[in-house]
């Protein structure tokens, strides 16, 4: 249970601008947006981070995440977009309570990006390559958290 400012908006007792809402599902304007028509799109399952929401939130989110995508660049005539969604102080994330971040891109506007890959031996790809499957596929348990 994460009772964040999002839990609030979700029971109405903060106002937002909502853009969509399903039973599951709720999206709304970013207060500080990075470009016109950044959007935030939540679970109503109040979960901290990615990897402790459930299948059926995953799925709810899954679903309508394109469909919000689509609106957000008709409605600002944005081309290009990226998907953001943080997980932990050292990623960035301020709101512990899952969210994505659809955010326009316009010239000069929109999420700035810095991409350092780190070096990798051959080796050491097919050893985490093996590790990360064998969690994936016996992968039905709880999250530690971060
Ligand atoms: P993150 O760093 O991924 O946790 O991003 C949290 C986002 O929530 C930030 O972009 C904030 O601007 C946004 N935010 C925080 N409070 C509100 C609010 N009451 N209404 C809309 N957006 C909010």
């Amino acid at each position: 249970m994460s009772e964040t400012i999002f839990s609030k908006i979700i029971r109405g007792e903060i106002p937002c601008h909502r853009v969509y809402e399903d039973e599951a599902v709720l999206a709304f304007l970013d207060l500080n947006p990075l470009a016109s028509g950044h959007t935030l799109v939540i679970p109503k399952e109040a979960v901290a981070t990615l990897d402790q929401l459930s299948d059926e939130s995953s799925a709810a989110i899954g679903r309508v995440l394109p469909r919000l995508a689509r609106a957000v660049m008709a409605a600002t005539g944005a081309t290009a977009y990226n998907v953001l969604q943080n997980n932990g102080l050292m990623a960035h994330q301020a709101v512990f309570h899952v969210h994505f971040h659809i955010i326009p891109k316009f010239e000069g506007r929109g999420l700035g990006i810095v991409w350092q890959p780190i070096e990798v031996l051959p080796a050491d790809l097919i050893a985490l390559c093996e590790k990360i499957a064998k969690q994936a596929a016996e992968g039905t348990g709880k999250s530690h958290g971060l």
